[in-house]
C-alpha cells in the first residue's frame, strides 16, 4: 500500500487540477491519495468525480494557522484537517474570511512590487484568478514567471518572495487551538503539518505541541520533505510519547514544486487510524 496525505491542486496552489491529482496519484501507483487544499474544500466533489477505480480518496485541507511558539515568539504553523463535514458552519465561515483576507494580502503584495517598478498588476493578477481560489504567492510567483521577471516559481521565490525585501505581507491565520476544536467539532482528523520544517521559518516547540494532544491533535506528519533526520526523530519520539498518529507525505504542488507524488508515504495502519477516528459526515471514498 503507497499512501500519500498531502497534496495541492488547482484548487489552492497546485497545478494538477483535482482530478489530474487523482489521475497522477493512480499513475504514480498510489493506493489512496489526500486532497489538502490550503484553506478550501473546493478541490474535493471535483476529486471524488474522477477517481480512478482502485484508488482511495480523503478528502482534507491544510489550515494556516498561527501559534505562540513556546519560546516567547508566534509561529505560522500548517495543521492538516481530514475527514471533516465541509459544511460544519464554523469551518465555511472561517475559510470564506481566510479566502477574502488572502486576496486583500495578494493584492497589496502586488501593489507593492509594482510600485517599484516591477511589470505586475494587482488588478489584473486578482481578476484573473479562479473565483474564490485561496490566493497565494505562488499565484504571484507564476505572475512574475509570466512577466519574465522570474525563470521558474522557485527562483521567484528565493529571489522576490522570501518575506525578507518588504513585499510578503502575513496572510490572515487562524489561532491554531481554534483550528483544532474547530475541526473536531466537524468530525474530523487533525495533524500538524511538516512541525519542524525549520527552514520554512519558526516553528513551534516539542512543548507546545504536547499541550495541543488534550486540545484535540491527532497526528504528527513526520515524513516530509522539508524535515531532516533531526526533525523526524523528535517528532516520531513525540508522537509515541503521547500516542499520536504519524504520517509521511509529498506535499506535492505539481510543477510548482519539484517533489514528485508518493515521494514520501504514510504506513497503512495509520491510514485506519485516521479513518477510525473521524466520526463526520465525511468519510474516505473509493474501494
Ligand atoms: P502563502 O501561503 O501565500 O504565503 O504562500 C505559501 C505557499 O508558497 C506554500 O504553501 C508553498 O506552496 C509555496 N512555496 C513556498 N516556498 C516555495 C518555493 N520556494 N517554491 C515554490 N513554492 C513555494
Ligand atoms: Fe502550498
Ligand atoms: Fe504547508
Ligand atoms: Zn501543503
Amino acid at each position: 500500500m503507497r499512501i500519500d496525505l498531502h497534496c495541492h491542486s488547482t484548487a489552492s496552489d497546485g497545478t494538477d487540477s483535482p482530478a489530474e491529482l487523482v489521475v497522477a496519484a493512480h499513475l504514480a501507483g498510489l493506493d489512496a491519495v489526500a486532497i489538502t487544499d490550503h484553506d478550501t474544500t473546493a478541490g474535493w466533489a471535483e476529486a471524488a468525480a474522477a477517481l480512478p477505480p482502485g484508488l482511495r480518496l480523503v478528502r482534507g485541507a491544510e489550515l494556516t494557522c498561527v501559534s505562540p511558539d513556546g519560546r516567547g515568539g508566534q509561529a505560522t504553523v500548517h495543521l492538516l484537517a481530514y475527514l471533516f463535514d465541509p459544511h460544519a458552519a464554523e469551518v465555511v465561515a472561517e475559510y470564506a474570511r481566510t479566502r477574502a483576507e488572502r486576496r486583500s494580502r495578494l493584492h497589496a503584495m502586488a501593489g507593492r512590487m509594482a510600485a517599484d517598478g516591477y511589470p505586475v498588476d494587482a488588478d489584473t493578477l486578482l481578476a484573473d484568478l479562479p473565483d474564490d481560489v485561496p490566493a497565494g504567492r505562488p499565484h504571484l510567483a507564476q505572475a512574475l514567471v509570466r512577466a519574465g521577471v522570474a525563470a521558474s516559481v522557485n527562483e521567484a521565490f528565493a529571489k522576490h518572495l522570501h518575506g525578507r525585501n518588504g513585499y510578503s505581507v502575513p496572510s490572515r491565520r487562524t489561532p491554531l487551538v481554534a483550528a483544532i476544536e474547530m475541526i473536531k467539532a466537524a468530525g474530523g482528523v487533525t495533524v500538524l503539518a511538516h512541525g519542524f520544517a525549520h527552514r520554512r521559518g519558526p516553528t513551534i516547540s516539542a512543548g507546545v505541541i504536547a499541550d495541543l494532544v488534550p486540545v484535540g491533535l491527532d497526528g504528527l506528519e513526520i515524513d516530509h520533505p522539508d524535515h531532516d533526520e533531526a526533525a523526524r526523530a523528535g517528532l516520531r519520539a513525540l508522537a509515541a510519547r503521547h500516542g499520536l498518529v504519524t504520517t509521511g507525505s509529498s506535499d506535492y504542488h505539481g510543477t510548482n514544486k519539484t517533489i514528485r507524488l508518493g515521494a514520501e508515504t504514510t504506513p497503512p495502519e495509520m491510514l485506519s487510524a485516521i479513518a477510525e477516528l473521524a466520526t463526520g459526515a465525511e468519510l474516505l471514498v473509493g474501494s
